[in-house]
């Protein structure tokens, strides 16, 4: 897919999410959410579902776990916007409820789809939810800080899933969050493992790339220009941002690529 058919495929998803009613938190929600960002990125974030904040504003954590989700990605030298957001839930439970099977099930495709759309090389899945939907069975205490492949049947075809404690967990606990930032250190050297892994699929499988001189262990296809310790992804590693003090703040909303 070229960036604008992905573009196009991004933005028909979130105008089917703000007008399903496919499950019951259509009823409850203000607005629908269903996630913003580069739509080139190769790293995808997926949360739980939209709080107080996040229904009224129709953005994915904005609010105080989204804080802490800009801090943790500040970490690591990485902003919102070079990442993709979105959440396994689309519409708000009442009173910030956990979402329900059935619920979980009825929106499964949104997030199938833009995980299709996208092909991220990296899902991180925040909390329990999340986890479940791309760990099925895991405990978040034993997993939290590991990989394993995504199912492709999740929509993300080549992906590693990385899983982490929720930010709203980590502020309610600070062991949690601490925790946390030790997880997210480990982001950019997960991202690095797959793009080498995708590379090396790609020779495997396209004979255009391969010659009958090429060495064994041929250089990893677009990567060997990034240092793997500090892999960003797809747009971060794009020619320095322009360095102006008084360009917007990052989370101006005119920055964004919103779906
Ligand atoms: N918590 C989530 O899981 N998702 C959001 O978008 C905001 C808070
Ligand atoms: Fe539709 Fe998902 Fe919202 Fe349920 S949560 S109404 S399935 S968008």
């Amino acid at each position: 897919m070229t960036r604008d058919e992905r573009r196009a495929a991004l933005e028909q998803i979130a105008n089917e999410v703000r007008v399903c009613s496919a499950c019951r938190l259509a009823e409850g929600r203000t607005r629908a959410v269903p996630g913003e960002g580069d739509p080139d990125t190769e790293v995808v974030f997926v949360g739980e579902g939209p709080g107080f904040n996040e229904d009224r504003e129709g953005r994915p954590f904005i609010g105080r776990a989204g804080g802490l989700l800009v801090r943790l990605l500040g970490s690591i030298g990485w902003q919102r916007e070079d990442v993709f957001i979105t959440n396994v839930v689309k519409c708000r439970p009442p009173d910030n409820r956990d979402p329900q099977p059935d619920e979980i099930a009825a929106c499964a495709p949104y997030l199938r789809r833009q995980l299709e759309a996208l092909d991220p090389a990296v899902v991180v899945t925040l909390g329990r939810y999340s986890m479940g939907t791309f760990m099925p069975g895991a405990r978040i205490g034993q997993v939290h800080g590991t990989t394993v492949p995504a199912d492709p049947a999740t929509g993300a075809r080549d992906a590693l899933v990385f899983a982490m404690y929720h930010p709203a967990a980590a502020l309610r606990t600070p062991a949690l969050e601490r925790e946390s930032f030790e997880d997210v250190a480990r982001v950019p050297a997960t991202l690095q493992r797959s793009r080498d892994h995708r590379a090396g699929m790609a020779e495997a499988g396209d004979p255009a790339t391969q010659t009958a001189d090429a060495p064994a262990e041929a250089p990893a296809i677009a990567t060997s220009h990034v240092p793997a310790p500090a892999a960003s992804p797809a747009k971060a590693s794009a020619p320095a941002q322009p360095v102006e003090s008084s360009a917007p703040a990052a989370d101006d909303a005119s920055q964004l690529t919103l779906f």
